[in-house]
């Protein structure tokens, strides 16, 4: 099976750093267009598993996330370890924003910190651009 899925990072990746309540611009458009073309969207956190979805509930978008894990151990090059998943959800694309740490088990795609609420953050645009436009018909 061919890794498509999203992996996230959620503290000044998806919402900000200082407070952890401000979703970034553009995140709900970005996941949604992850569902809509079917697309497994992850999140995880070196807060935990529960934390990541604690977040993406009180941020008002756990619905749109498939699973949350935790960034639990780094191996010798300082990288996170990915978490054991299931081959469907095999990591295509990792956003962050730390892309040091991230593995590099797919194209890791980093993205300026997210610092605290800012409304005229685009950091997330380029990456909408990225996805596959949907045809009517041709999905
Ligand atoms: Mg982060």
């Amino acid at each position: 099976m061919t890794a498509r899925a999203w992996l996230f990072d959620v503290d000044g990746t998806l919402l900000d750093s200082v407070t952890g309540t401000s979703l970034r611009p553009l995140a709900r458009e970005l996941l949604t267009a992850l569902r809509e073309r079917g697309t497994p969207a992850l999140l995880w956190s070196a807060g935990g598993a529960d934390y990541a979805r604690r977040r993406a509930e009180a941020a008002g978008i756990a619905d749109l996330v498939t699973a949350f894990h935790v960034k639990a151990e780094r191996d010798g090059r300082g990288h996170w370890v990915l978490p054991t998943l299931p081959p469907e959800h095999a990591p295509a694309v990792l956003v962050d924003d730390q892309p040091d740490e991230v593995p590099r088990a797919g194209e890791v795609l980093g993205v300026p910190p997210y610092v605290g609420p800012n409304p005229r953050d685009t950091a997330l645009a380029a990456l909408l651009r990225r996805l596959p436009q949907r045809t009517e018909g041709n999905p």
